[in-house]
């Protein structure tokens, strides 16, 4: 079994904690948080080991209530690795300590790529993160358009990306960035930070990105156009992305016109929190004309670097084999939403630890 502390347990850390739960080859050491909010709450109603991510305010979960297992140095003695979910930039300030105890760290997107080791994402370069010491799970975008340009870059060859990420403004959560009414070029220069960041990952494609923001919470929404090396047709794409387990692709037929409906959905079938693992693409827009290729997808930004983190634990402790760990992560997750009225329902809600 791989013990995995998370550090910060936030939007994407408690995911990533639930998602570690659900795996038969891992086991949760325990969560380390900040101060004894709701959050906290819920690990504890969870049954998760609690740990002060900053020693000195062990006193605040006391006067809680809330009984601790330790501090966060204890987590990271406990833990064969750590994932880091903490805000951006603390993750690359923790990685003297995960150093200091030799434990391998997994970061966040908000870290730079210049403080680790390997950027990650399963599907693109999952032996980069073999026997690192830290790896950094790409952002929410950067992941959905890897994963997108994957199986494109592989089958057909990419010429150019070009790719408008219309942003949600904040998650649902984060009251400090509203209330809003807007629509903002951010960044109002050209590319957006997303372009260089898939070149972490793809360091030869040619990828240009430009980036707005909305006043939404629920998902992100790329309009992509994509000059191939050959001429492929519009159905054999779908067919060719299809295949893809983290690719879902949205049919007509299905009535899902928004991300509003395709959040319904997910919690209609049962996914925790409403999640949606899958890049969620709209079937129907994709479209080629000669060698570009068109399409929009949207992307969870909660949720899509979770099955990534579990894929980075296995990497980074050299545990299996790129298709054999992303196979247990969707198997164990429910990941691979299929066209909705075809073919047999496969389950794609999470087992339980003890299934
Ligand atoms: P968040 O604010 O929801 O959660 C971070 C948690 O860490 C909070 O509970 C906070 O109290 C805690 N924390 C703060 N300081 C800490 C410390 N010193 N030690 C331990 N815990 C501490 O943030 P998030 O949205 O989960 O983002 C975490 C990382 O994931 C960032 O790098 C972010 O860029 C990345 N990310 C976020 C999203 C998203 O849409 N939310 C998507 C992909 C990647």
């Amino acid at each position: 079994m791989i013990r995995v502390g998370v550090n910060g347990y936030g939007t994407i850390g408690k995911r990533v904690a639930d998602a570690i739960g659900a795996q038969p080859d891992m086991t949760l050491t325990g969560v380390a948080k900040t101060q004894p909010n709701y959050e906290a709450e819920a690990a504890v109603r969870k049954g998760y080991p609690l740990y002060a991510a900053i020693p000195e305010r062990s006193d605040r979960f006391a006067e809680a209530g809330i009984d601790l297992a330790g501090e966060v140095e204890d987590l990271i003695i406990a833990s064969d690795v750590i994932v880091d979910a903490t805000p951006s930039g603390i993750g690359e300030a923790n990685c003297e300590l995960y150093r200091q105890y030799e434990t391998p760290a997994i970061l966040q997107g908000g870290e730079d790529a210049d403080a680790v080791d390997a950027s990650f994402v399963a599907r693109a370069n999952y032996d980069d993160a073999i026997d690192a010491d830290v790896v950094r799970v790409v952002s929410c975008n950067t992941t959905g358009l890897s994963r997108l340009l994957a199986p494109l870059q592989e089958t057909y060859g990419v010429e150019k990306a070009r790719v408008t990420l219309i942003r949600r403004g904040g998650d649902p959560g984060q009251v400090d960035r509203g209330p809003i009414n807007d629509i903002l070029p951010d960044p109002i220069t050209v590319p957006s930070h997303h372009g260089p960041d898939v070149n972490t990952i793809y360091p030869d494609v040619n990828i240009d990105t430009l980036g707005v923001k909305v006043p939404a919470t629920l998902m992100h929404l790329h309009s992509v156009n994509i000059t191939l090396e050959s001429e492929p047709s519009a159905a054999e794409v779908r067919e060719l992305l299809s295949a893809e387990s983290r690719l879902f692709l949205v049919p007509q037929e299905a009535g899902i016109d928004g991300t509003g409906k395709l959040k319904e959905f997910a919690m209609d079938t049962g996914r925790p929190r409403g999640d949606l693992w899958e890049n969620c693409i709209w079937a129907d827009s994709i479209s080629t004309d000669g060698r570009d290729l068109y399409l929009f997808q949207s992307i969870h930004q909660e949720a899509d670097v979770v099955p990534e983190n579990i894929d980075a634990i296995r990497a980074i402790t050299d545990r299996e084999s790129q298709a054999d760990s992303m196979a247990i992560t969707d198997d164990r997750l429910g990941v691979g939403l299929e066209s909705l009225f075809e073919g047999i329902r496969q389950r794609v809600v999470p087992h339980s630890a003890d299934d």
